[in-house]
């Protein structure tokens, strides 16, 4: 059979692993870190760090195609992989999404909307841009934060001068953008699928909740107007094609009270937002992610029941035994050793009893 290879070692590549087993596939997981929920469950794996020229190489020739997991692996690291093996999404899709100062410009020049954002790069630059945008604001590093790390909030009141000082420190100066605030009445994601040939399948937004700038809820479906959804996948599909997506895209947006729909961040690759597709879709964001990979026919991203994704974050894993007694939850366990605050352990996802309600979801295929 073919060999997956997959970069990045965390719960996204178990899962995806777990689905390319099911589907015939051995995978080879490339990953830096000791602690590997992905390498559990693979077949391979690769133990270097990610700008090993020689485990990159050997890499490539063992597997067929090459995806990623993580969206922080070096794009010049996987550029090196696509001479050898099809890389898949290609690494200027991931170079693209890596930076929010890139991706916020190419959403805009597609006509979809964003936050208004102005980029930094030093404290005038920051005093400046809180000028333009006004406040309340947040602060982000273009690169490396996930989880709501390398942020940091700009109140409306106050100092001017100080709250941009203390901002600017808790980035540690870091090439940064400042965003206006959204007033949003929610937050939903789509998770759209492109293959190779083209065929594009968008599963139906989510509504996602936070607790400490961590994904905590996501459920489906969401409370949006039909129209709005269709906004969304519409929006989804827009930058799968104009990117060239040859894998899965995760787009978390912001849904304002004057009913736009505008865009957050992207990520090439499957997504918590949809982990609730595992127990209750026609075909999992996994599976749908091995079938773009593997350039397979796509499969129906159709939610065949209500479903609410909690995920068990640091703690709340301590919870896990009550879960598993509770009818109609599916507990997912990632396997790692020790629960840290703020770490991902595993979810659970409570399935409805409702009928299903109908969807907007794009069900037409190609
Ligand atoms: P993730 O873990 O999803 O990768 P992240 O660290 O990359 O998160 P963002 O998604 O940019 O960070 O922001 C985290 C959360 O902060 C958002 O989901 C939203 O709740 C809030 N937020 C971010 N930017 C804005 C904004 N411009 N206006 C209002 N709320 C915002
Ligand atoms: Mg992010
Ligand atoms: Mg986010």
């Amino acid at each position: 059979g073919s060999v997956i290879g997959i970069m990045g070692g965390g719960q996204l590549g178990r899962m995806a692993a777990m689905a390319a087993a099911r589907m015939g596939y051995k995978v080879h997981i490339y990953a830096p870190e000791a602690e590997s929920p992905a390498a559990e469950v693979a077949d391979a794996r690769t133990r270097a760090a990610w700008d090993d020229e020689a485990a990159l190489a050997a890499f490539a020739e063992a597997v067929d195609v090459v995806t990623f997991e993580f969206e922080n692996v070096p794009a010049a690291s996987v550029a090196r992989l696509a001479g050898r093996r099809p890389v898949r999404p290609s690494w200027t899709v991931l170079e693209s999404t890596q930076d929010r100062l890139t991706e916020k410009d190419l959403v805009n020049r597609l006509g979809i909307g964003t936050a208004p954002y102005a980029r930094v790069d030093d404290l005038d630059g920051l005093v400046a841009a809180i000028g333009a945008l006004g406040r309340p604001a947040i602060l982000k590093t273009r690169t490396l934060g996930y989880d709501g790390k390398g942020q940091a909030r700009i109140g409306a009141d106050g100092d001017f001068l100080a709250a941009a000082e203390a901002a600017f420190a808790t980035i540690a100066g870091a090439p940064a953008i400042l965003e206006g605030m959204v007033d949003f009445t929610c937050e939903i994601s789509v998770i759209v699928a492109r293959s190779p040939s083209g065929a594009v399948r968008c599963f139906e937004p989510a509504e996602n909740s936070h607790r400490d700038g961590i994904l905590h809820i996501s459920r489906v479906p969401a409370r949006i107007s039909p129209a709005i959804a269709a906004e969304a996948e519409r929006v989804a599909r827009m930058l799968a094609e104009a990117m060239g997506l040859e894998g899965l895209l995760a787009v978390e947006m912001f849904v304002t009270r004057d009913g736009r729909v505008l865009v957050n961040e992207m990520a090439p690759r499957p997504h918590n937002s949809g982990h609730w597709s595992f127990d209750a879709a026609a075909t999992s964001q996994f599976e749908q992610f091995i079938r773009a990979v593997a350039d397979l026919p796509l499969g129906d991203p159709s939610r065949l029941v209500d479903a609410r994704m909690e995920n068990l974050i640091g703690d709340d894993i301590e919870r896990w035994q009550a879960i598993l007694a509770e009818p109609r939850a599916k507990l997912h366990l990632y396997g790692k050793s020790e629960a840290k605050p703020g770490r991902k352990m595993g979810h659970v996802t409570r399935l409805g009893t409702a009928a299903v309600t109908p969807v907007s979801g794009d069900g037409s295929g190609a």
